[in-house]
């Protein structure tokens, strides 16, 4: 857990008037809701980190938004810890890690991959870790759509390519997808038996979510494909979604395998569940089961 952080309701909602969703989300006065900052350290062969939160709210390398800091803009709250401290209560420290990637370079989902140190120069995080990037993603992130720019922040990961100038490979590898017989662009990618990446786009270009698989169970980390359990109905879009109707379908192929081989579900942003099964209703509608209470 990198903590919990705030956003306008509306725009996690895309589609539904304010009327429907402040009774699926109670906001605050400022019309936000909390949501979580959520990472996850799969244990394979190697140590693998999916998403590094919102990062590290007094660090130089943050902006003002809208005139406010970085923490109060988003209402960052990590008193319960952030990703660093929370993984060395875990037993890891940051040197343990051999790969750090994220579902997207969204600031959120992309804090800790730098920090500035004290010679103000921003760095890798993990100083032992390859940081994979979906290749789309980063295109995306270094050129992005008016509407994402402020979405994007550069130092999250532009620093990584430069850190060891005599070895542009040594921090940032960019997945690319080969191109099979047909001419058809492959969106998986395995980093090991067991896990593999696959490219979903929608929610930005380069969007990709993992799937996990040991002793016949498979878990899937959505990412902002599917950010909380109120975003298992397919409806329920965020304006921060670039393609909302890629998004849509997206989910739906998803969530009707994870109904079919009972996936666990584990979402980035959900401030109530950390995940849960799904299952179809009788109205075919898709229904939530968590597997757990608490964040
Ligand atoms: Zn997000």
């Amino acid at each position: 857990m990198d903590g919990y952080f705030w956003l306008d309701g509306g725009r996690m909602f895309a589609d539904l008037p304010k009327l429907k969703w402040q009774t699926i989300c109670v906001p605050d006065d400022n019309n936000r809701i909390r949501l979580a900052a959520r990472c996850y350290l799969i244990k394979g062969r190697t140590l693998t980190l999916f998403d590094t939160g919102m990062g590290n709210p007094p660090d130089p390398k943050f902006p003002k938004f809208m005139g406010a800091s970085y923490l109060d803009f988003f209402g960052i709250n990590q008193n319960d810890g952030n990703l660093i401290i929370n993984l060395e209560k875990a037993g890891f420290a940051k040197e343990d890690l051999r790969f750090v990637t994220q579902s997207h370079l969204h600031l959120d989902h992309s804090g800790w991959n730098t920090y500035t140190n004290e010679e103000k120069k921003i760095v890798p995080v993990f100083p032992n870790a390859v940081y994979l990037m979906e290749d789309w993603e980063w295109r995306a992130g270094m050129n992005p759509h008016p509407r994402q720019k402020d979405s994007y922040l550069k130092e999250n990961f532009v620093p990584l390519e430069t850190a060891d100038l005599d070895n542009k490979l040594r921090y940032l590898w960019r997945v690319k997808h080969d191109i099979d017989k047909w001419g058809r662009t492959k969106n998986k990618f395995q980093l090991e038996p067991g896990l593999t990446f696959i490219r979903t786009g929608g929610h930005t270009d380069g969007h990709w979510v993992a799937l996990i698989e040991s002793e016949n169970k498979k878990a899937f980390l959505a990412g902002d494909l599917i950010p909380t359990h109120k975003h298992i109905v397919p409806g329920n879009l965020m304006s921060y979604d670039s393609d909302l109707n890629k998004v849509f379908g997206e989910k739906i192929k998803f969530l009707t395998k994870a109904c079919r081989e009972k996936w666990l579900i584990l979402f980035d942003h959900d401030p109530d569940f950390t995940g849960g099964y799904v299952a179809k209703n009788q109205k075919g509608h898709f229904e939530f089961h968590p597997f757990e209470g608490g964040a």
